[in-house]
């Protein structure tokens, strides 16, 4: 059985690079089948916040992204303690009473004489007694896996083989002075208690892996496989991190962006497939594959973004509106959804554009006896969008103005705009008795 997860830390909102790995974690799980989990790493108990919880699965929510499970790591704390207890028991877990400062100070040493910066283990070289004499001081100790220091491999789902030597890297501490777990022996715990058999994140997380590769193993379990996608930047390549605030699922929501866009996009960018407008989540399983996800950055681009919404919009057909519209209090029906939508940016415009149709709207007379003319020329009712070419023309053949001329001052009489849905559409829907008001100059 597959099982991914999603694993955010309750710190803050959503931006759309974590969503993107949500859905990609999503996508996966569908396509195969699988199971997703949406596991809550609240291990740190200072910056997570029940309200960001909270937000988080609403935010996947507007996007249609629904877990299968769900977990939170602060409720498997015991857990996550038998973890440790069997790597302590077998001498991969060892405490160590540095502090921070001296650490640090190690630290620029090593830089200074032109040595990596890692972690020397001085602490495995303390004796039963050396310990004693340092907890009697008040010291308590923070725990460090005891790394291989020999190369993990493996065969990453989107970078292909991957090797990292860990001799290279400071054995990590797994749990602080204070007691508490950093986040990554509780990942490891519940990866394995969950079963998870792929594990989908950004590449700032290749490092991580190979140390977690040796925790899952000195547990005694198997490593999951492993993709780790590019990470998503701005338009022109830069980091999206400074600007995280900025682009929350919230505000894109704020912003009137359809969750039918967002996916769409942040399904599609960074892959071998086109970006486009996706009606349906089910649409994106079937065209998922992890192959398609390319080994370049993949780009978030907010107008990009806004130019597929509308694009999405201007696909819609009215059934799949029409609740919308109605709770908008647009009784327009399929007629206006269909001359109004290509106009459109944001969904909420429709309710501007209602006005063309409802008023009330001052109308602009630009060409007095053009318009009072077309007012005598009206035709009788009923109308259809054949209505607007047979009276221009007849207003046309009456006064000789054609072109510009003729459907300039038409346009600002009806709808008191420059601009706006075609005027065949819209002539039927504003109808004859608000029509003939309007070009007789009343606010109608
Ligand atoms: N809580 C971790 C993060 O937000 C999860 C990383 C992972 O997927 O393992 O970075």
């Amino acid at each position: 059985m597959t099982t991914v997860r999603f694993a955010p830390s309750p710190t803050g909102l959503l931006h759309v690079g974590n969503a993107r790995t949500a859905l990609l974690n999503f996508l996966f799980a569908k396509k195969n089948g699988g199971k997703f989990l949406l596991r809550i790493d609240d291990t740190d108990s200072e910056r997570s916040k029940p309200e960001y919880e909270t937000a988080i699965v609403e935010d996947l929510g507007w996007l249609g992204i629904a877990h299968d499970l769900f977990a939170r790591q602060s409720e498997r704390t015991d857990a996550h303690r038998v973890a440790a207890e069997k790597l302590k028991a077998s001498g991969r877990l060892y405490p160590c009473y540095e502090t921070q400062l001296e650490l640090d100070r190690r630290r620029q040493r090593q830089i200074a004489a032109g040595r990596p910066p890692v972690y020397d283990r001085a602490a495995l070289k303390l004796t039963g007694e050396d310990r004693a004499k340092l907890e009697a001081q008040g010291r308590r100790p923070h725990w460090r896996f005891k790394l291989s220091q020999s190369k993990v491999r493996w065969r990453d789902l989107i970078r292909g083989e991957v090797e990292i030597d860990t001799a290279h890297l400071s054995d990590p501490v797994l749990i602080r002075e204070d007691g508490r777990f950093l986040y990554t022996l509780p990942s490891v715990t519940d990866d394995v208690d969950f079963a998870v058999t792929q594990i989908i994140r950004g590449e700032d997380h290749v490092t991580n892996t190979a140390a977690q590769i040796e925790i899952f193993e000195a547990l005694g379990a198997t490593a999951p496989a492993f993709a780790h996608h590019p990470l998503l930047v701005g338009a022109g390549g830069e980091a999206l991190s400074k600007r995280l605030g900025s682009l929350s699922l919230r505000l894109l929501r704020e912003d009137g962006i359809e969750p039918m866009s967002a996916v769409s996009y942040l399904a599609k960018t960074g892959t071998s497939d086109a970006v486009a407008a996706h009606a349906s989540l089910d649409e994106l399983v079937a065209e998922f594959a992890v192959e398609k996800i390319g080994r370049a950055p993949a780009h978030f681009d907010p107008a990009e973004l806004s130019n597929l919404n509308a694009k999405l919009l201007h696909g819609l057909p009215f059934e799949a509106v029409a609740a919308r519209l109605a709770s908008a209090g647009i009784d327009g029906g399929a007629a206006f959804w269909d001359a109004v939508k290509p106009n459109l940016a944001r969904f909420s415009d429709v309710s501007d554009l209602w006005t063309l149709v409802k008023g009330p709207l001052a109308p602009i007379i630009e060409n007095a006896p053009l318009i009072a003319k077309a007012a005598e020329l009206l035709p009788p009712e009923p109308w259809d969008e054949a209505t607007w070419s047979a009276w221009t023309k007849a207003v046309a053949a009456a006064t000789g103005a054609k072109g510009r001329d003729l459907y300039h001052p038409l346009r600002l009489a009806l709808t008191g705009r420059e601009h706006g849905p075609e005027l065949k559409k819209l002539l039927p829907l504003i109808g004859r008795a608000r029509s003939l008001a309007r070009l007789q100059r009343e606010t109608a």
